[in-house]
C-alpha cells in the first residue's frame, strides 16, 4: 500500500524536473571550407551563434563574407567541416545525409530572394509541397494550408500561376509555402532583395507580425536598413561573427 501511494508523487516530480530548451539554434566553432583543386578557401572561421526560441536575428555582413555558406549549414543544406551544431533539438553534426533532407523538410522554412516557387505550379500547388513531402495527403495538406493562404491574403490567388503575381505576391507564396509546416525556423536569405521598396516594406511589416505571433525568423542580409527590423542583429565579416 505504501508503494502505491507513491508512486502519484513520482510521476508528478519527474513531469515538473522535464526542462524545456529555448535555444533553437546552438552553433559552436562551425568551420567550413570550399576546396577547389589544390586550394582550399577557409569561409566560415569558428562561428559561434545561439537564436532562442521567439528570436528575430538578423545576420549582417558584405557580399562575400559567408553569409550564403552560413545560411546552407544553418538550413541543413550543407555540412560543415567540424563544430557543433544543435537545431531544435537534433545533433547536426552527427546526421546523415538522408537524414539531414529529413530534418530540414520538418525544421526549417525557407524564404530566398528570388522567391525559387515552382513556375509550372499554381500558387495553392507551391503551398501545399511542404506538406506533401511530408506525406500528407493533398485533402488534408490543402485544408491545413487555408488558415496560412488567408493570413498573407493569397485567397483570390490559389490558381494563379507564379508569373501572373507581382513580386511581393509571389514572395507572400513563397513565405506561406514556408510557414505551413510550423517549421522551428524561418531562414530567409536576403527576402527583400528582389523587391521594390514598397513591396520590400511590406515583406519585413509581415515578418515582424510572423514575430510576434511567436514565429523564431533567422534573416540574412547585406542591407544594415534592412537588418534593424529585426530584435538582434549579428555581423559576419570575413567569415567570423560578431555579436553587436
Ligand atoms: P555571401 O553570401 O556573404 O556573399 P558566400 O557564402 O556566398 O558569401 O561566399 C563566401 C565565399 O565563399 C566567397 O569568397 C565565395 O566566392 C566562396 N564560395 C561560395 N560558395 C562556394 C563554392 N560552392 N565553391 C567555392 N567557393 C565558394
Ligand atoms: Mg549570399
Amino acid at each position: 500500500d505504501a508503494v502505491m501511494d507513491m508512486e502519484p508523487a513520482i510521476c508528478a516530480v519527474t513531469k515538473a524536473e522535464s526542462i524545456e530548451n529555448t535555444d533553437v539554434i546552438t552553433m559552436r566553432n562551425i568551420n567550413k571550407s570550399y576546396r577547389m583543386g589544390t586550394q582550399s578557401l577557409h569561409v566560415l572561421k569558428d562561428v559561434s551563434l545561439t537564436v532562442k526560441q521567439g528570436e528575430y536575428l538578423a545576420i549582417l555582413g558584405p557580399s562575400g563574407s559567408g553569409k550564403s555558406t552560413l545560411m546552407n549549414i544553418i538550413g541543413c543544406m550543407d555540412v560543415m567541416d567540424s563544430g557543433n551544431y544543435l537545431l531544435d533539438g537534433v545533433a547536426i553534426e552527427q546526421a546523415k545525409e538522408k537524414e539531414l533532407v529529413k530534418i530540414r523538410n520538418q525544421k526549417i522554412g525557407f524564404i530566398f530572394q528570388k522567391y525559387h516557387l515552382i513556375p509550372t505550379y499554381n500558387v495553392l500547388q507551391n503551398i501545399v509541397m511542404p506538406l506533401l513531402m511530408r506525406g500528407m495527403g493533398l485533402a488534408e495538406a490543402q485544408e491545413a494550408s487555408m488558415d496560412t493562404i488567408d493570413m498573407l491574403g493569397l485567397s483570390q490567388r490559389i490558381g494563379h500561376k507564379p508569373n501572373e503575381l507581382s513580386g511581393g505576391q509571389q514572395q507572400r507564396v513563397a513565405i506561406a509555402r514556408a510557414l505551413v509546416g510550423k517549421p522551428a525556423i524561418l531562414l530567409a536569405d536576403e527576402p527583400t532583395g528582389a523587391l521594390d521598396v514598397n513591396s520590400g516594406k511590406e515583406v519585413l511589416k509581415l515578418f515582424e507580425n510572423l514575430n510576434q505571433m511567436g514565429n523564431t525568423i533567422v534573416m540574412i542580409t547585406h542591407d544594415l536598413n534592412v537588418a534593424k527590423h529585426a530584435g538582434r542583429v549579428v555581423r559576419i565579416v570575413d567569415g567570423e561573427i560578431y555579436e553587436n
